[in-house]
């Protein structure tokens, strides 16, 4: 089983990875060692103390709070909403649903037509980082990806228990 150490994990969060170590790693069984180097690099990243259970995104983590709670929070410190709800309804939304909206994008006569697709677009309220962005039809709901059970994400993958305050 390979492991790789920091320097590797950080060049794989960058983006800066050489190509043929990152397709090794790839292929290769995760350690859950790996997990926790990942988790301490963003740890050391962002500018508060809350520890950081899983990552959500590029920007967004699911945090442990002093009093138990476990909420979705960006880099900046803007805290969303439990984990357990939808972030998204908590963010800015900005929705191109126009032809106008779509040319900022598209060259003429390539855009989606807003008619029959939609592109969402979700920024943090505070730091006003895009978040996400989302092709959709416009009847679509705003459904957020990504909705683990981060007490069997630790036990059973990691074979810990997940931390408390
Ligand atoms: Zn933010």
């Amino acid at each position: 089983m390979a492991k790789y150490d920091k320097k590797t994990i950080e060049e794989l969060i960058d983006g800066t990875i050489d190509f043929f170590k990152l397709k090794e790693m790839l292929s290769s069984f995760k350690d859950p060692e790996r997990f926790d180097t990942y988790l301490s690099i963003l740890q050391d990243r962002v500018p508060w103390d809350d520890k950081i259970l899983l990552p959500v995104g590029l920007h967004l983590y699911i945090v442990l709070k002093n009093n138990g709670d476990r909420i979705v929070k960006c880099d900046c410190g803007h805290e969303f909403c439990d984990y357990r709800d939808n972030w998204k309804l908590h963010a800015l939304i900005h929705v191109r649903d126009t032809e106008e909206k779509m040319e900022e994008l598209y060259p003429k006569l390539l855009a989606p037509d807003p008619q029959w697709q939609v592109i969402r677009e979700y920024y943090c309220p505070t730091c006003g980082t895009q978040l996400e962005v989302e092709n959709v039809t416009p009847w679509y709901p705003v459904i957020k990806e990504f909705d683990p059970d981060i007490d069997a994400f630790y036990e059973e993958w990691l074979g810990r228990p997940v931390p408390q305050p």
